[in-house]
């Protein structure tokens, strides 16, 4: 039904092709593909190596993989959501109440909607890591969250081809990589203390910690991703999300640790709870936790690219939902704010 039209104005098309086309004409899994385990493993074995120095906060490893994500949104041609050249946010050093940390900074890009421009998605993910033990040992956190931040690069770079063929998003994205994970969700809190863009006009944050390995409670099964928080907010987005993981991927979504009463209380402990606590809908994507959790063994050695790669799809596919979808996304819930 779709094409008809096109066929019907033809020259009209052809002289906005380079302009913005109907993005419902466009397959989102065309670039949902362009995301590989080969992409994903080559970012990976750099953002993850020794040289970045478990990139603790406002060390120098931190500083290298700031640059590094710096120079791929550069090169995917994301322009800074700040302006001109500046891709950091920076982080006051106030805001640290544990250590001395020096400063640091949340590294931001942007891709404008064509339609509703004023409307955000924000889709995040840590890129410290807790650096280097007094035994030398390196933290190289390649899960932990290597596997979101590259995940992200992954994301940009196929929303960036899908606008380069006229299907730029609806709803403008901020790709946000927040600092200061570790020593608190800091880069976060600091993010929406002090948001790029209004956290009314926030449509929906979709946060990616540690989706590269398998758990023990899978061993067996690594078509699974867990999913936390996604109703707390809005059913409208629990509802988008179960029915773009059953169109196009199907990974088992695991909703054990949404359960208000699981001890580990994981919707309180990664970034997208500063987004939540606000009234912004949510979903968090996490592999679960293992053997080498917080250990100088997670490396990317140890990384399932496959998998990673069909979870990163999962979260293009519902951001490409979120973004595209006529009516923006219903809050028809209270938050919780009974987290730190
Ligand atoms: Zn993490």
């Amino acid at each position: 039904m779709k094409k008809i039209l096109v066929l019907a104005i033809p020259a009209i098309l052809t002289a906005c092709s380079a302009q913005n086309k109907k993005v419902e004409n466009a397959d989102p899994m065309d670039y949902a593909n362009t995301i590989t385990a080969a992409e994903l493993k080559e970012h990976l074995y750099t953002f993850a190596s020794d040289e970045f120095e478990g990139r603790e906060t406002g060390e120098p490893g931190q500083k290298k993989a700031a640059e590094y994500l710096k120079k791929e949104y550069k090169e995917l041609e994301l322009v800074s959501p700040i302006g001109g050249d500046d891709y950091f946010q920076e982080v006051p050093t106030s805001y640290f109440k544990r250590g001395n940390v020096k400063p640091t900074e949340n590294v931001v890009a942007y891709l404008k909607g064509s339609e509703k421009p004023e409307e955000v998605l924000v889709i995040s993910s840590h890129y410290d890591h807790v650096g280097i033990d007094d035994n030398g040992n390196i933290y190289n956190g390649a899960d932990d969250d290597g596997s979101g931040t590259v995940g992200i690069l992954e994301i940009a770079e196929a929303f960036v081809e899908a606008s380069k063929d006229g299907y730029t998003p609806k709803r403008s994205i901020l790709f946000l990589n927040v600092t200061g994970e570790e020593k608190g969700l800091v880069g976060s809190k600091f993010y929406t203390d002090e948001p790029i863009f209004p956290l009314e006009n926030t449509v929906a944050n979709l946060n990616i910690d540690m989706i590269g390995r398998i758990d023990p409670q899978h061993a067996g099964n690594d078509n699974y991703v867990y999913l936390i928080g996604s109703d707390k907010l809005s059913t409208d987005l629990h509802q988008l999300s179960e029915a773009v993981n059953a169109r196009y991927i199907n990974l088992d979504l695991d909703y054990t640790y949404n359960d208000e009463n699981d001890p580990n209380r994981f919707y309180y402990r990664s970034d997208h709870y500063n987004f939540a606590k606000n009234n912004i809908p949510i979903i968090f994507y996490f592999n679960g936790t293992h053997a080498d959790y917080h250990k100088p063994t997670d490396t990317p050695d140890k990384i399932e690219y496959d998998v990673l790669a069909k979870r990163a799809k999962l979260v293009f596919l519902t951001a490409w939902e979120i973004a595209n979808r006529d009516a923006r996304l219903v809050v028809d819930k209270a938050a919780d704010t009974t987290g730190k």
